[in-house]
């Protein structure tokens, strides 16, 4: 039987504090002395209700054969669990089809269906979409590559003020750049990365960084590398519900990436240097560039304990030197990489330049040949137990 999804507030954290009520566009949500409930016939999952309800109750999708009436909601104590089988797809709630789309290209090479990391946090997901942006403010915008170099990538730290915007290490967000095509059209939304750590760039300040890069001619990445501090910015997301960071304190992290890809790593890091210095897994950053001064995050990359994480560039255009890629750096550190490989907490994250994963999968696929390893088996699992993340663009 065909299983349909039903949105459902979850008694044991709902605060009923009605906020979600005076929202719901549809009067789907009502309430009696017990429980704050949803009508399954009115609710058309336009989601307008997660944002601000402060408890994160609302955000419940179970999968049903038959809806739960309203009076059988009036009398839980908790949520039931829903039911599983044909239909499955519809319990996530779906972003809308640009982003979709934009989601599935950056992750084709490891497959649509590829699971978050058994220990990732739940993410929030479209909380804000094109049509109903939340309005972040620029509180800054710093060029991070060096003076003179070609590659111009900006740091830029965006406020989301009293809106609430709960992310994971690892989500992108839509923007949605100001203006009109040529043809008229608004401006498909551009996803970038978040760089921050889910308590922000800042701890208690409700902002989140970016690290964008101006592709010349780029619609998005020249406007948001022009921002000003204070200028209003329209958001959509979060966005992404597979590359997200293990939040286990003894998962191996192996993060190989070129350029703003470093954005979610630079979360990842952020996570566990800020709440998990003493975790016993380890995080091994593989990070290639043209030359140091093109490096984003070069300067505090070199500043964080050897402890913490093992980093390892690879430069491709420093005069006088062999050019060398992230690939290279892997075969360099092959014994260590093989040892990691062979244990189920290890999880490998790749992300940047679309084309850099054949170079690593043939330097993995060397390491493990060396090391007694099948990769053509490796792989595969990691990738079904959420352990084997690409996210290229
Ligand atoms: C999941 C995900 C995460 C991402 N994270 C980041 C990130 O952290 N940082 C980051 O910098 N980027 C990131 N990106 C890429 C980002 O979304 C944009 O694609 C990028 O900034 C370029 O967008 P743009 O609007 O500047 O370029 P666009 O306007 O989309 O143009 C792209 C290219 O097409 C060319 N072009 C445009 N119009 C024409 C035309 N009419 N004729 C010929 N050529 C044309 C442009 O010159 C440019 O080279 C991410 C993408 C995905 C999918
Ligand atoms: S998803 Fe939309 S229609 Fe459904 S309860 Fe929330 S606000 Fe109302
Ligand atoms: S907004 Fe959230 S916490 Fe408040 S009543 Fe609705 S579900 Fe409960």
């Amino acid at each position: 039987m065909e299983l349909k999804r039903q949105h459902l507030i979850d008694p044991v954290v709902c605060i009923r504090c009605n906020t979600c009520e005076e929202t719901c566009p549809q009067d789907a949500i009502t309430h009696d002395r017990n429980n704050y409930v949803v009508m399954a016939e009115k609710c058309n999952f336009c989601r307008a209700c997660v944002s601000p309800c402060p408890t994160g109750a609302i955000d419940n999708w179970l999968l049903v054969s038959r809806p739960w009436s309203i009076d059988d909601q009036f009398g839980w104590e908790e949520l039931p669990v829903g039911e599983s089988g044909p239909g499955e797809a519809e319990a996530a709630p779906l972003p809308p089809e640009e982003v979709s789309d934009l989601l599935a290209a950056a992750t084709q090479t490891t497959g649509p269906m590829v699971p978050p990391p058994a220990s990732a946090a739940k993410p929030y997901t479209n909380l804000y979409s094109r049509e109903t942006p939340v309005t972040a403010r620029v509180a800054g915008n710093m060029r991070i590559t060096g003076d003179g170099t070609e590659s111009d990538i900006h740091h830029v730290v965006l406020d989301f003020q009293h809106n609430a915007f709960p992310f994971l290490e690892g989500q992108s967000i839509g923007i949605v750049p100001p203006g009109t095509d040529a043809k008229g059209r608004a401006y498909n939304i551009r996803l970038y990365s978040i760089a921050s750590p889910r308590e922000g760039e800042r701890t208690g300040f409700n902002n989140l960084a970016l690290t964008v890069k101006r592709v010349p001619g780029g619609v998005g990445s020249n406007y948001v590398c022009d921002l000003k501090k204070g200028d209003e910015v329209q958001v959509a997301g979060p966005f992404g519900q597979a590359f997200l960071m293990p939040d286990d304190p003894q998962a191996n992290i192996i993060m190989i990436c070129t350029g703003t890809g470093a954005a979610p790593f630079r979360g990842f890091t952020e996570r566990r240097r800020r709440n998990a210095q003493d975790a016993t897994g380890k995080l091994m950053l593989f990070f290639g560039a043209r030359t140091p001064e093109e490096l984003p995050y070069f300067g505090p990359l070199m500043k964080l304990p050897k402890s913490l994480i093992d980093v390892n560039l690879a430069f491709s255009r420093v005069p006088d030197r062999p050019k060398q890629y992230v690939q290279d750096k892997l075969r360099e550190r092959a014994d260590e990489l093989a040892a990691l490989l062979g244990s189920d907490k290890t999880h490998v994250f790749i992300c940047g330049l679309k084309g850099m994963e054949q170079g690593c999968d043939e330097a993995f696929a060397d390491i493990c040949r060396l090391h007694g390893l099948d990769w053509a088996g490796l792989r595969p699992r990691m990738r079904e137990e959420g352990r084997y993340h690409v996210e290229t663009y």
